[in-house]
This record gives C-alpha cells, structure tokens and sequence, in this order.
C-alpha cells in the first residue's frame, strides 16, 4: 500500500480553508472514497506525490498537458518570458503567434478573442450569440459540461454528475428557462426543440465529442445534423472545443468530422497547463465584439505573456504525426483494457475519440448521458483505488476522461494494462 500520510495531513489543514478542501469539487475524490492525493512534481508522464511515490499520469492537468509535464521547451520560454516581467495590461507579441497557430489549425476560426479559462470562453460565446442573433434562448445537451456560467449549469455532466446535482441551487430561474436540454446524440429531440423555438434559439452548443460523462463521441452524422438545423434555423452552432481543441486531432474535432461551427471555444491545450480560454469564428461575428462592435467583454489578464508562451510552446510542438503516435497508443491501451476485462468477465466499454479515452463498466453501448449512468459506479471507485495503489493516475470521476500524451511510452500504456488486469481480478460482478 502506498504511503499518504504527508497528502493526509495537507488535506486536513485544507479542510479548514476551502469548502471540502479544494478549488475544484472532482478534485475532492469523494466518488472514490479517497482522500485527495496532493502533487508535488511532474516529468514527462509521471507525476510525484508529497509523499514520495510515482504515477503514470493520465490526468494531464484534465487535459492540458498533451505534451506531457514540465516540457523542455515550454518550460525553458517561460522562463525567459517570465524573467521580463509577468503581466503587463497592453498587447504582446505572443498573443499574435499563438492566435496565427490557432487560426491556421481551425478551420472555423478567422478571428479570435483570448480569455482566461474554458468558462470564460463559453459565457463569452453565449452572449456573442445572443447579441449577434437578438435571440435569447440556448439549447444545450444533458451530460455536457460547458463551465460554471449560469446559463450553461443545467444538466451538466461531470463534477455535476458525479456530485449528483441534477440541476443547479443558484441558478436564477429566469435565465434556466432560456436554456433548452435535450439528450445528446438525439436528431428528433432537436427536430422537436426547433419545432417549439426555432425563432428564439440564439444558439446550439455542443461538445463536438463529449467528454463530461465520460468520452462520448457523436454518432449517425449528430455534427451535420446540427449544422443543418442551425443554418436553416437562423441560429449559430457553437463547438465547445475547450476539451477536444488541439486534442483529439491537428484540426480539433471540427476537422476531424468534418463540421465547421460558426463559433468555436477553446481552452486547456490551448494554454499549455497556464489558464488560457479562447473564442472565435467569422470575422463577421467576431467583429460585433468590443471595441469594433457594442457586445462587452474584457479581462485585465486576457492574453497574458506566460499563458500565451506556453500555448504557443505547446501547438509548436504538435504536428500531424503527433496524432497519430498518441492514437496508437491509445488503440494499444484499448486493446489491453478489453483482453483483461474479457479475461475476467468485467463488464466494460470502450469510447475513444483520438487521444481521449472513456472506460465505461457497463454491457450498454454509452451514446449519451443515461447510457452513461449505467455504469457500475461503486466497482469504478474500487477499480480506482487498486488503480491509484498501483502507481496510474486516472480522474477520480466515472465521468470523466482519460487522456494520453505524446510522452507517454510503450512501457507506460503495458504497466497500465498489467495494473487494470491485477484490478480486474478482484471484480466479483
Ligand atoms: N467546456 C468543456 C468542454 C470543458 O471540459 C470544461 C472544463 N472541463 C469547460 C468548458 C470549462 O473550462 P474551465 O474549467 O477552464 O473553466
């Protein structure tokens, strides 16, 4: 058994200062019953606790860290950057690099506004769609996760989900009855919704393959579906890429189908493991923000030197073939995941969309989010535990997904396989 008794003794003190001592519920590990482990260090695709011992990451900072932990190059800008002063409230020339990257990867973005987190980016999005449209009303899918804002916290998956907080305290009334929800993955509830309020439907926002109920990729052309029905319906399609950006593919999800959003939100990979959000999308829509157009947003850190070194740093790095070596390692993982579940007669199913991954213990195919919640929850948390004890890192969420990297090794993805296998032998249905 590993050793926690440094991460304990944190938790406890923390436990003082923060609700359920942490800055993020999922970091909680309530779902596991686990007391949080507290990190120290990171290199390539381990990660250090306080208390000495080494896991095999595939958390990644919940996705940013596709090049793996402290990368060389990221690390050795930063410094230099950081060495020149940290924040400076005026424009800088790594604002221009890292958005020409941005605009030449993703095919729907012609221009684009930098903001601090995924949340901001898709508020921000809302409100463009709504002032650009003069409509009000948002549809959205249950089991998406788009951020904390309040219109877009209504049936939300993960922390939501797996906190089991079906809708949102706090929330007021008057803006969740502007937010419409229909299960993902469903042409004839759209069809339905459109039929009610196609002429108040500001927007449709989707996580283009979602991540926020596990991994969940769209099926029978859902993306072309949306797209159809939002141009005919005068409504904007907005891609919440802040998961799937950079992520599941050079282009990110949008080149991967195929499917070009009028707006599209990014984040995580985008700011290299420094808090970055993004939006953009045709110069026409964009331009209706301030200053060239009347619909307000600001942010006194918004494109910040660091943040926007190391998202430059980070898509640098990436190329084409970058995809492809991570799929392969995830095809390996998949493959040694279900030889071991078959093996032991564990219920298991397998999302994958590139480089994210969900492992569901379920018989169902999971296509949306109560396909989701037939999976074995109280098996995941023990599952999880032999996992951690093993040395691999996973989010400590059912919900949530599991991330590869470009660093990490054949030897990494084996050890995993031979930590599920060790786990699955004690699953006893
Ligand atoms: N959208 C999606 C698809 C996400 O996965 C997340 C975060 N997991 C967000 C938005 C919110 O991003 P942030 O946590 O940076 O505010």
């Amino acid at each position: 058994m590993s050793n926690h008794a440094k991460s304990r003794e944190l938790f406890d003190e923390a436990i003082d200062l923060f609700p359920g001592g942490v800055n993020s519920p999922v970091r909680a590990f309530k779902s596991v019953n686990m007391d949080p482990i507290y990190m120290k260090e990171g290199k390539g695709s381990k990660i250090y606790d306080v208390d000495g011992n080494e896991y095999i990451d595939y958390v990644l900072s919940w996705g940013p860290l596709i090049l793996g932990h402290a990368h060389e190059q990221v690390i050795s800008t930063l410094k230099n950057v950081m060495e020149k002063g940290t924040s400076f409230g005026a424009n800088v020339e790594y604002e221009n690099k890292l958005a020409k990257l941005v605009i030449d990867r993703v095919p729907s973005i012609e221009m684009l506004r930098m903001v601090n987190s995924g949340t901001e980016a898709t508020m921000s999005a809302l409100r463009l769609a709504r002032g650009y449209t003069g409509r009000d009303k948002i549809l959205k899918f249950e089991g998406n996760y788009h951020g904390h804002g309040d219109s877009l916290l209504i049936k939300a998956g993960s922390g939501v989900a797996t906190l089991g907080l079906p809708d949102s305290p706090g929330v007021p009334s008057s803006i969740a009855q502007n937010t419409i929800t229909v299960p993902y993955n469903d042409q004839d509830s759209v069809a339905y919704a459109f039929e009610q309020y196609g002429d108040d439907i500001a927007a449709v926002i989707v996580e283009p393959v979602s991540g926020n109920m596990g991994v969940v990729p769209p099926i029978n052309d859902f993306l072309s579906f949306l797209r159809d029905m939002t141009e005919k319906n005068g409504s904007l399609l907005i891609f919440d890429e802040v998961m799937t950006g950079f992520r599941v593919g050079y282009h990110c999800a949008q080149g991967h189908f195929n499917v070009t959003p009028d707006l599209t939100c990014l984040g995580k990979v985008i700011g290299g493991g420094l808090p970055v959000g993004a939006y953009g999308g045709k110069r026409e829509i964009m331009e209706k923000i301030a200053p060239t157009g009347d619909i307000y947003q600001a942010g006194t850190l918004s494109g910040n030197p660091l943040a926007m070194a190391a998202g430059y740093e980070t898509l640098n790095q990436l190329t084409e073939q970058s995809y492809k070596d991570i799929s392969q390692k995830a095809d390996r993982l998949t493959e040694g995941y279900q030889h071991a579940a078959e093996k032991h007669g564990v219920p298991l199913q397998v999302n994958r969309a590139g480089s994210m991954l969900g492992f569901f213990f379920t018989n169902q195919d999971v296509i949306n989010f109560e396909t989701a919640q037939t999976s074995d929850v109280d098996w995941f948390a023990k599952y999880y535990r032999s996992m951690a004890d093993q040395g691999v890192f996973l989010p400590p969420s059912q919900f949530e997904g599991v991330f590869l990297s470009t660093v990490h090794t054949g030897e990494d993805i084996e050890q995993t396989i031979k930590a599920a296998d060790q786990a699955f032998n004690s699953y006893n249905g």
